[in-house]
C-alpha cells in the first residue's frame, strides 16, 4: 500500500513537473494535459469570505499578502509537505530553486513580487500559478491552489472583463473532474447569495467533490446560529460541512500567533453551546486532516487512469517524434556529424541507383546498347566516301602531282575527315549520361528520407552533386574526343598491309598493272572508298568499345567514389553558423518538436514517478 505522504508527494511533484514545462491547464490544447488530470484542491469564494485565512490556518502560519480589494491575482499552488517534530519549518518557490525561506513575512512579499512580475503592479490576473512549496511538523500532505475572490463590480483601474475574467479562471480550476472545491462561505451572509456555493453548484450538481466550509461563525448576529447549514439542512452536500474560525481583522492587526489562533479555535468549538456536540468535527485542523484523507483516495483511484494517460500520452508523442525527425544537436561538431550522416544516407541511396538496387542506372547501359551504336550507324560516311568525294579528295591531296601506286595522303585526308564525325557521338554520350546522372541525384535527394526535413540541405546536395558531375562531365568529353583523335594520329597500318594490293586487284586488260591509265578509273576511287568505308567501320566498332569505358571510368565510377568529396571539403572549413543554416528546418516543425520533446520528458518523468510510488508499497 503506497503511503499518504507517498501518494500526494507524487502529484506534487508532477504538478511542479507541469508548471516548468509550461502545462496549467486551461491552455492551448496542443496537448492533453496531464496537470488537468490530477487532483486538486481549489480554494473557492467571494473577495474577504476567508480563503486566505483558512489557507493560512491550515498551514499554521501567516504568509499571505493581505489588504482590501483583489489582492490573490494568480493562482498559487500551495504544497504542503509534513516533515518530522521538532524540524525547522521553511518555504521554498519553485521559481526561486535551492533558497529556503523561514521567513514567512519574506514569503508574503515574494508572492507579491513574483504576482507583479507577471501582472505588472496593475490589477490584472494572469492564469500562470505560483508554486509555493511549505515544508512543517505542523502541516499536513496537501497540495491546495488559491484563486482570486469572485467579485461582482470591477473597481478602479480595472477593465470591466475582471470579474468575467476571475470567473473564467476560477472555472477552469473547478470544472475538472479531479479538481476537489473548498466553497469558501461566510457564515455572516446568507448561504443562498454565496459565490462560492453559486459556482460549487454549477460545476458540481451532485455535491460529491465540494466541500462546504463556513467561516466566520464568530462573526454572527447574536442570537443566531449556523447549524441549519453545517448539519446540511441549507444546502446539502456529500462531505460534512466544516466550521471555522479564523482570526479577526483585528486579531491579525495585533500579530495573534497562527498557533495561538488554532487554539482558540478548538476552544470556541468546545465552549460552544452550539457547536460543542460537533467540536471534533469542526475547526481548520480538523478541515486538512479530512482534506489531506480525502485526496489520498482520490488520487489513489486516480492513479491507474493517470498511468494509462501517460502511457497513451508517451506513445503518440513518440510517434510524432519519429514522424517529425529527432532534434537537431546544437554544437558545431555534432551538427556537422548530422550533415555528414544525411549526406551518405544520400549517397548510399545514389550508389543503389547506380548498382541496380533501385531503378535508374540501367538507363546508363541504355545510352552504350542503343544511344551509341544507332548514332554511330547514322554518321554520314555515305555521302563522305561518295564516288565524287573520293576522287575531290584524293585529287587535292595529290596537288599537281598524281599519286604513283598508291594516294597515301588522299587516304589519310578520307580517313581523317570521317573519323572527325566520331566526335559527334562520342559527346552525345557523355551527355546523355550526364542527364541520367543528374536526375538520379534528383531522386534520391527525393527519396532520402531523412533529408525531407532539410529543404537547404537537400538544395545545397543537389548543387554540389550538379557541380561534381559537371565537372566529370568535362573530363569525360576530354577523354573521348582523346579517343577519337587517337585513332586519327596513328592508323592501324596493318589493316592496310592485308588489303589486295592494288596492282593484283588491278588484274589484267587494258595494260599492265600499275598503268597510270587503270589508277584513274572509277574503279580505282570506289576500292579507295570502299578501303576507308572498312577501316572506318573497324574504328567504329573499337570506338563503341571504348566510349563507354571512358564515359563509366569518368562520370559513372567518379559519380559513384567522390559525387560530394568537394562539398565534404567545403563544409569542413564552414563556420558554426552556416552548419546550422543548413540545418534550418521549418521554424513551425523546429517549434513543434520542441514542445514535443519537453513534454515527453515531462510525461516520462512521470512515469518514473508513478512507478517509484508503486515500487514503495
Ligand atoms: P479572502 O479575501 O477570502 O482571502 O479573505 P481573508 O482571509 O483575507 O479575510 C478577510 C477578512 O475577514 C480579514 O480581515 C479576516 O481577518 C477576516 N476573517 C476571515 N475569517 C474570519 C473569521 O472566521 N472570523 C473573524 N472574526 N474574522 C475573519
Ligand atoms: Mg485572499
Amino acid at each position: 500500500m503506497a503511503t499518504m505522504e507517498s501518494l500526494i508527494g507524487l502529484v506534487n511533484r508532477i504538478q511542479r513537473a507541469c508548471t516548468v514545462l509550461g502545462d496549467y491547464g486551461g491552455g492551448d490544447n496542443a496537448f492533453s494535459s496531464l496537470w488537468e488530470a490530477l487532483p486538486t484542491v481549489a480554494v473557492v469564494g467571494g473577495q474577504s469570505s476567508g480563503k486566505s485565512s483558512v489557507l493560512e490556518s491550515i498551514v499554521g502560519r501567516d504568509f499571505l499578502p493581505r489588504g482590501s480589494g483583489i489582492v490573490t491575482r494568480r493562482p498559487l499552488v500551495l504544497q504542503l509537505h509534513k516533515t518530522d517534530d521538532g524540524t525547522q519549518e521553511y518555504a521554498e518557490f519553485l521559481h526561486i530553486p535551492r533558497r529556503k525561506f523561514s521567513d514567512f513575512a519574506l514569503v508574503r512579499k515574494e508572492i507579491q513580487d513574483e504576482t507583479d512580475r507577471m501582472t505588472g503592479k496593475t490589477k490584472m490576473i494572469s492564469p500562470v500559478p505560483i508554486h509555493l512549496s511549505i515544508y512543517s511538523p505542523n502541516v499536513v500532505n496537501l497540495t491546495l491552489v488559491d484563486l482570486p475572490g469572485l467579485t461582482k463590480v470591477a473597481v478602479e483601474g480595472q477593465p470591466e472583463s475582471i470579474v468575467e475574467d476571475i470567473e473564467n479562471m476560477v472555472r477552469t480550476y473547478v470544472e475538472k473532474p479531479n479538481c476537489v472545491i473548498l466553497a469558501i462561505s461566510p457564515a455572516n451572509q446568507d448561504i443562498a447569495t454565496s459565490d462560492a456555493i453559486k459556482l460549487a453548484r454549477e460545476v458540481d450538481p451532485s455535491g460529491e467533490r465540494t466541500f462546504g466550509v463556513l467561516t466566520k461563525l464568530d462573526l454572527m448576529d447574536k442570537g443566531t446560529n449556523a447549524l441549519d447549514v453545517i448539519e446540511g439542512r441549507s444546502y446539502r452536500l456529500q462531505h460534512p460541512w466544516v466550521g471555522i474560525v479564523n482570526r479577526s481583522q483585528a486579531d491579525i492587526n495585533k500579530n495573534v500567533d497562527m498557533i495561538v489562533a488554532r487554539r482558540k479555535e478548538r476552544e470556541y468549538f468546545a465552549t460552544s453551546p452550539e457547536y460543542g456536540h460537533l467540536a471534533s468535527k469542526m475547526g481548520s485542523e480538523y478541515l486538512a486532516k479530512l482534506l489531506s484523507k480525502h485526496l489520498e483516495s482520490v488520487i489513489r483511484a486516480r492513479i491507474p487512469s493517470i498511468t494509462s494517460l501517460i502511457n497513451k500520452s508517451i506513445e503518440e508523442l513518440e510517434s510524432e517524434m519519429d514522424h517529425l525527425g529527432r532534434p537537431i544537436a546544437t554544437d558545431a561538431g555534432a551538427q556537422l556529424y548530422t550533415i555528414l550522416e544525411l549526406c551518405r544516407a544520400f549517397d548510399r541511396i545514389f550508389k543503389e541507383h547506380l548498382e541496380g538496387g533501385r531503378p535508374g542506372g540501367d538507363r546508363i547501359y541504355g545510352v552504350f546498347d542503343n544511344q551509341l551504336p544507332a548514332a554511330l550507324r547514322k554518321l554520314p560516311f555515305d555521302r563522305h566516301l561518295s564516288l565524287q568525294n573520293v576522287k575531290k579528295v584524293v585529287s587535292e591531296a595529290d596537288g599537281y602531282q598524281p599519286h604513283l601506286i598508291a594516294p597515301e595522303q588522299g587516304y589519310r585526308r578520307l580517313i581523317e575527315g570521317s573519323l572527325n564525325y566520331f566526335r559527334g557521338p562520342a559527346e552525345a554520350s557523355v551527355d546523355a549520361v550526364h542527364f541520367v546522372l543528374k536526375e538520379l541525384v534528383r531522386k534520391s535527394i527525393a527519396e532520402t528520407q531523412e533529408l525531407k526535413r532539410f529543404p537547404t540541405l537537400q538544395a545545397e546536395i543537389a548543387a554540389a552533386g550538379g557541380e561534381a558531375l559537371e565537372r566529370f562531365r568535362v573530363e569525360s568529353k576530354k577523354t573521348v574526343v582523346r579517343l577519337v583523335d587517337m585513332e586519327s594520329s596513328y592508323l592501324t597500318v596493318d589493316f592496310f598491309r592485308r588489303l589486295p594490293q592494288e596492282v593484283e586487284k588491278a588484274g589484267n586488260p587494258p595494260g599492265p598493272a600499275g598503268t597510270p591509265i587503270d589508277r584513274y578509273t572509277e574503279g580505282h576511287f570506289r576500292r579507295i572508298g570502299s578501303n576507308v568505308s572498312s577501316y572506318v567501320g573497324m574504328v567504329s566498332e573499337t570506338l563503341k568499345n571504348t566510349i563507354p569505358k571512358a564515359v563509366v571510368y569518368c562520370q559513372v565510377r567518379e559519380a559513384k567514389q567522390s559525387l560530394l568529396n568537394h562539398f565534404y571539403i567545403q563544409i569542413g572549413k564552414r563556420e558554426a553558423k552556416q552548419l546550422a543554416q543548413l540545418l534550418d528546418e521549418d521554424p513551425a516543425l523546429m517549434e513543434r518538436r520542441q514542445q514535443c520533446a519537453k513534454r515527453l520528458e515531462l510525461y516520462k518523468s512521470a512515469r518514473d514517478e508513478i512507478d517509484s510510488v508503486s515500487w514503495a508499497r
